[in-house]
């Protein structure tokens, strides 16, 4: 074998933490070079029965990229960024590339790779293509997976296949799951086989995109002001992002670039691309905000550099959150993130009842904020011990009944992961979760990819 498999503590120490709290020390940690690195080391892991479990850049917030079981994979070396084909809008790339250096090679040549995961300038590829990322501009373009033409994918017994997306617009033949097999392995979390290499569709970059945050005295106003932009038909937003009160507590600290009035309770960021002239687009968004905030003027982020000032600004919420969470690791404490949605009609029943059974239990409030347009917001909590920590589990178990009571789901953005895996007993019932079972079993029988994971 030529590729070293490391089981030097230090080496395994480096790889025990994702995003998530948890920490698990693997057995043993590969770094392939290659693709037939990878394909070497599945074969010889099937035959000798170790568990493998990817890892990208670990940013997962459940649990997905650690292990304490078998092999950490570091995909982190395939990272080439290959063929740009500007006539059929399609770049090929490894795994390991981080998403932002994607985007910004692409943009170079006038072309947008769509999903922006708030984490782009941290995360790979692969995690994207593993976890179905999404983000703020999601509620325009799609998650990851619209944005996959083809993988290449080293099955759980050393084998590597490609699979394409067909271009068919009909199609009769069998079941539907299997008319596209590529998206077995899109949001598989590494469960079903390990991607080596993806071709990405691209669109047209937009030549000029405008951002404007708006205050609101309540959340009301703010939950209101989402829906309206929804459907009111004369603004075309790309995404439709929520700061509450908490969240705009953290946001005043990163937003050197703008001045968030201390008033303000609440805020929506919105973009849109400009299609005609900028006078006209914000016309609209004026005529709207004043029917709903008339007091407060709203900040504008137009050009390059102004919206990559608000990327920063919303970015600082997760990651604020994130380092007071680690803060409280010793006592048996971390961050709580949730990750539900509801039909975006139901966002402002949800957020009521959330924060009612956090409030019922003397928990502190939540951070709330996030994606509002798709009804998916973030709640944040912070457990300082163990038992806190109990205490919000419970609550948040409890929140996410109430979610799939208002048509929602418990995970529309970071996946399942080993954190989550309790809840989805929630949300599907038996019959579909055995069928993701035959799935698995078919695909990796011998359950070497990802334990724990999901299933
Ligand atoms: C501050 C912060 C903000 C975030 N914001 C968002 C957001 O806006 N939207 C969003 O969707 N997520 C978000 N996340 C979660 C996370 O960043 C995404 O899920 C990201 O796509 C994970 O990429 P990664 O490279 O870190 O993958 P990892 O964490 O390393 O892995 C994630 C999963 O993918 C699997 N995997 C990784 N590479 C491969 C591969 N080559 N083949 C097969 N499986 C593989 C792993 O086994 C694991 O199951 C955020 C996280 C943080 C910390």
């Amino acid at each position: 074998m030529s590729i070293a498999i490391s089981t030097d503590r230090s080496v395994r120490e480096a790889y025990e933490a994702d995003s998530s709290g948890l920490h698990l020390v693997p057995e043993a940690v590969a770094r392939p070079e290659s693709i037939s690195d990878v394909v070497e080391l599945v074969k010889k892991a099937a035959a000798d029965r170790i568990p493998i479990t990817c890892a990208g850049a670990q940013t997962s917030t459940t649990g997905a990229s650690i292990t304490d079981k078998g092999m950490l994979l570091s995909l982190r070396s395939l990272n080439q960024i290959g063929e740009l084909d500007t006539k059929t809008k399609t770049v090929t790339v490894g795994p390991g590339a981080l998403v932002g250096e994607v985007k910004r090679t692409v943009a170079a040549a006038g072309l947008l790779f769509a999903p922006d995961p708030t984490s782009e300038e941290e995360s790979t590829i692969g995690g994207a293509v593993a976890c179905n990322a999404s983000g703020a501009r999601t509620f325009k373009y799609g998650a990851t997976r619209r944005h996959v033409r083809a993988l290449k994918v080293v099955m759980a017994n050393g084998e590597l296949m490609e699979f394409r997306r067909t271009d068919l617009e009909k199609n009769t033949v069998g079941y539907a799951f299997a008319h596209d097999p590529i998206d077995w392995f899109i949001g598989s979390e590494g469960t079903l086989g390990i991607v080596v290499e993806a071709e990405l569709s691209l669109l047209p970059l937009p030549e000029r995109v405008v951002g404007l945050a708006t205050m609101f005295a309540t959340e009301n106003d703010a939950l209101s002001f989402v829906v309206a932009s929804r459907e009111a038909g004369s603004v075309v937003p790309r995404c439709l992002e929520y700061f509450d009160d908490r969240a705009l507590e953290i946001a005043r600290h990163h937003a050197s670039a703008a001045t968030i009035p201390e008033e303000a309770r609440a805020m929506v960021y919105v973009e849109e691309e400009v299609q005609v002239d900028l006078d006209a687009t914000l016309a609209n968004w004026l005529e709207l905000i004043e029917s709903i905030a008339p007091d407060f003027e709203p900040l504008v982020f137009d050009g390059e550099a102004r919206l990559r000032d608000a990327r920063k600004i919303r970015h600082s919420i997760p990651s604020t959150m994130n380092e007071r969470g680690g803060r409280y690791r010793a006592a048996g404490g971390r961050k709580v993130g949730t990750d539900w949605a509801v039909p975006y009609r139901n966002l402002s029943a949800a957020i009521r009842s959330a924060r009612s059974l956090a409030e019922d239990r003397g928990l502190e409030a939540p951070v709330i904020y996030g994606h509002a347009g798709n009804g998916h917001p973030h709640q944040n909590f912070i457990a300082r011990d163990a038992g806190e920590l109990t205490t919000i589990e419970e609550v948040v178990e409890q929140t996410l009944k109430q979610v799939i009571s208002l048509g929602g789901t418990v995970a529309a953005e970071h996946g399942i992961g080993k954190i989550k895996r309790r809840w989805l007993p929630l949300q599907m019932n038996p019959l579909q979760i055995s069928m993701m079972t035959a799935v698995k079993r078919e695909l990796d029988p011998s359950g070497i990819l990802a334990p724990g994971n999901i299933l």
